[in-house]
């Protein structure tokens, strides 16, 4: 006979492990698969090695400032019954040590590897079979189930066989980073059975401009800063306090990375190289005392490299600063504090730290994450359209709608 499970969940990343846990402790039978060959390898990369598992300055009542989706509200449910404080009480419980980086974010202090043996022993438990690597091959809903009592389930047919479940957890992640195993399972599942998704781009992304545009930029490459970046008009503007990073290719570091989630095509960015400064007075402070080149003056309010590529784009500043023209000086402080630019595009999926869009929220109740159309199909985590600010909210996300969909699954 088809062996037969409570619930087979598909995907062994961050929220399908924390599901198969929370689930196994209920008492339900069931089945983890993943296809890839080590498991959680996203967890393994992240936070630089460290793992930054939540955010302590996430307000779960209001939910839209730090995650992106057509509607942020949805998952407000699921994060107010399962807290950052709820996940990091079962990282203190398995004696993990941990600190706070920036802006409440938390890192383990030895490795990530801790929390996927965290996970792998709430798994072990949860007495919960894990088949991995094990490749899905299609999945068949059957209306009128073998099992009698129940009257659907759900036929998973993988390279060890077929199996069946009453419940069937979809966790397969977004599309960043395919050669750790990324695929669009989920979204192709998601069609299968009918459900809208939102249209998929790379989040939390580098972004790239025109190779001539950025020509007199390049030579910036390697150089971090404090900015404050910006995108969107006045109603809808999103703006970060953060790290610049420029490369050879565009601008990334977490300013960027950040940004990049509310950045829509052919939208400019507007960025203060020197934030919290009053750049017109500085300069004409200087120009009033010095007679040094405005470069060299200006290396002493921002970088210097940044001050000497900045200077060399225009004849009126390559000169002493009290031969300058307060015309010139107001416009280079303009262009230090309002500097325009548009992106070409993302550095994409190889990039990328996740994927926006993916099953669209409507289709799902926020209670359990089950298809309001589909009884015993559930999806969680990042295939949902819900996506995370950098800092620990991305896994928040996938522990808290894990919890919500494993508290849910029925038994027996
Ligand atoms: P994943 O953890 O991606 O798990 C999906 C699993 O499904 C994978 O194991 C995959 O092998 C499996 N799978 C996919 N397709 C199939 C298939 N067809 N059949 C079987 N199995 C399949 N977020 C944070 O909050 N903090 C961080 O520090 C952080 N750092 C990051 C660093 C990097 C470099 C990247 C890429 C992401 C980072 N993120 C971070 C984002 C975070 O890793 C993800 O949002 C999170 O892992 C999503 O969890 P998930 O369980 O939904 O998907």
């Amino acid at each position: 006979p088809t062996p037969f499970f409570d619930a087979v969940i598909i995907g062994a990343g961050a929220a399908g492990l924390f599901c198969a846990a929370r689930a196994g402790q209920r008492g339900l039978k069931v089945l983890l698969i993943d296809h890839a060959d080590k498991v959680a390898e996203k967890i393994r990369i992240s936070g630089g090695g460290r793992c930054n598992f939540t955010n302590r300055e996430l307000d779960v009542r209001a939910p839209h400032r730090h995650f992106v989706g057509q509607n942020p509200q949805f998952c407000r449910s699921a994060l107010s019954r399962y807290t950052p404080q709820d996940f990091i009480a079962l990282v203190q419980r398995h004696g993990i040590a941990f600190h706070e980086k920036h802006k409440g974010q938390l890192f383990a202090d030895r490795s990530a590897e801790d929390i996927i043996a965290m996970l792998l022993a709430e798994c072990a438990d949860g007495g919960v079979q894990h088949w991995q690597p094990c490749g899905v091959k299609n999945i068949v809903f059957l209306a009128d189930s073998a099992e009698g009592e129940s009257d659907s389930c759900y036929q998973i047919n993988t390279d060890r066989g077929p199996v069946q479940a009453r419940s069937l957890v979809v966790a397969t992640g977004g599309l960043s980073i395919p050669k750790i195993g990324a695929s669009d399972f989920g979204y192709r599942l998601a069609r299968q059975f009918n459900l809208p998704l939102v249209e998929r781009r790379p989040g939390l992304v580098p972004l790239t401009f025109d190779g001539a545009d950025w020509a007199p930029y390049a030579q910036l490459a390697g150089l971090a800063l404090p900015v404050e970046i910006s995108t969107g008009s006045k109603k809808e503007r999103m703006a970060f306090l953060e790290d610049l990073l420029f490369t050879h290719r565009g601008l990334s570091g977490p300013a960027v990375l950040q940004i990049s989630s509310y950045w829509q095509a052919g939208q400019p960015l507007a960025i203060n190289l020197a934030p919290g400064l009053d750049l017109p007075a500085a300069l004409a402070q200087a120009k009033a005392r010095s007679k040094k080149l405005i470069a060299n003056e200006l290396a002493g309010l921002v970088p210097t490299r940044l001050a000497d590529a900045w200077a060399s784009t225009d004849a009126d500043w390559q000169r002493p600063i009290n031969e300058a023209s307060d015309k010139a000086l107001a416009r280079l402080a303009e262009r230090l504090a309002r500097w325009q630019l548009t992106p070409t595009g993302t550095e994409g999926y190889k990039k990328a730290e996740v994927t926006l869009g993916g099953v669209d929220t409507r289709a799902l109740s926020q209670q359990s994450m089950e298809c309001k159309s589909q009884p015993g199909l559930y999806f969680i985590g990042e295939v949902v359209d819900i996506t995370g600010w950098l800092g620990g909210y991305n896994f928040q996300w996938a522990w808290s709608s894990a919890a919500a969909c494993a508290q849910a699954l029925p038994q027996g």
